[in-house]
């Protein structure tokens, strides 16, 4: 099979598309002949050695779906041919965080394509137990976009305790997981605000109903309060040093900072009396359990929460899907096509 694969860790230059054998499925593993793939920061971070690959050639890639090619001996519950979507959260399934639910915290997580071969492939091997059935509602491409994302914005939301009516902040809109925040909030009854440097990804978040937007470079804490009349019950943040700060002044007392990832740097600086005095939660969230992948693959199904693919790039385009998303050009989920 054809495969994109990192020999080294120099960035996203150093992808290579190789023919190399094509993978065999263990005992309860399948083997899944990809239609679509997407991209999230992961595959650009583990290029830059941020995790480093546990080994080389390493294929990056967390999203995906397609059509089960090899079952192993001891899977009965899919069959060659079946059309399935991959939850992405791989975990050992047998310790005391798999067994009550919360594999994100199994001592051996790992996310596909980060820890163990990934979707930037024309097949990939994962447990049966990391496939569900593609809804029959999505395109290939929107199957392969929704599972990272949403589940991680899903997660977020719920640790935050968003309540229909809150007003919810989603700080930097234009990734997978701030747009697929945008669509669960607003399924799940709250008013929404958005952010960007770019008012053409805010007018398209007003119009996929967000209820207004403004500058990340700017005050946006006061902006939020004049237009929404109140501060912001939840935010979700994934920018980092750059918005940070206005992010925690754009909570009202007793509010929460959900937060998934920093794209503009690893560290923060926070007015300690300002997080006591205002009884501010700043909760950390990554990834999601497998309870949270199904709920979200029933919204998905349902059409309540629509996907939303900001573009589509044939698989032996890589390099130039990879930069979209390095340069945060894109509203939504940056996909690879078959
Ligand atoms: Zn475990």
């Amino acid at each position: 099979m054809r495969a994109w694969l990192l020999h080294d860790t120099n960035g996203p230059e150093s992808y290579r598309l190789e023919s190399i054998a094509t993978p065999e499925p263990g005992p309860d593993e399948v083997r899944v002949q990809l239609r679509a793939s997407a991209l999230n920061h992961l595959d650009l971070w583990v290029s830059r050695g941020m995790p480093a690959p546990h080994h080389f050639p390493h294929i990056a890639g967390g999203d995906g779906a397609g059509v089960i090619s090899a079952v192993g001996d001891d899977v009965t519950s899919v069959e060659v041919g079946a059309e399935v979507v991959l939850n992405p959260s791989v975990s050992c399934g047998k310790c005391d965080a798999c067994l009550s639910g919360e594999s994100p915290f199994c001592r051996s997580y790992g996310i596909l394509g980060e820890h163990r071969p990934g979707t930037l492939a024309e097949e990939v091997v994962l447990p049966v137990r990391n496939v569900v059935a593609k809804p029959a509602n999505l395109s290939w491409e929107q199957a392969a976009a929704y599972p990272l994302a949403t589940g991680t914005a899903h997660r977020m939301l719920r640790r935050a305790r968003l309540s229909a009516g809150d007003v919810l902040l989603i700080v930097g809109i234009g990734g997978g997981v701030a747009s697929m925040g945008l669509q669960l909030g607003l399924a799940m009854g709250a008013t929404v605000y958005v952010t960007s440097r770019d008012q053409s990804k805010i007018d398209q978040a007003v119009a996929w109903g967000a209820a207004g937007g403004f500058d990340s470079a700017g005050e946006f804490s006061k902006e939020l309060k004049a237009t929404a009349g109140r501060p912001a019950d939840v935010v979700m943040e994934s920018v980092g040093p750059a918005t940070f700060n206005q992010s925690m002044r754009s909570m009202q007392s007793g509010g929460r900072i959900a937060v998934c990832g920093a794209t503009s740097g690893p560290k923060v600086e926070i007015s300690v009396p300002y997080l006591f005095f205002k009884q501010i939660e700043i909760i950390g969230s990554t990834m999601f359990n497998h309870a949270e992948f199904l709920a979200v693959t029933g919204l998905v199904s349902s059409g309540k929460v629509p996907v939303i693919v900001d573009s589509v790039t044939p698989f032996e385009e890589l390099p130039a899907a990879l930069a979209r998303l390095d340069e945060g050009s894109q509203l939504g989920k940056v996909v690879i096509g078959r």
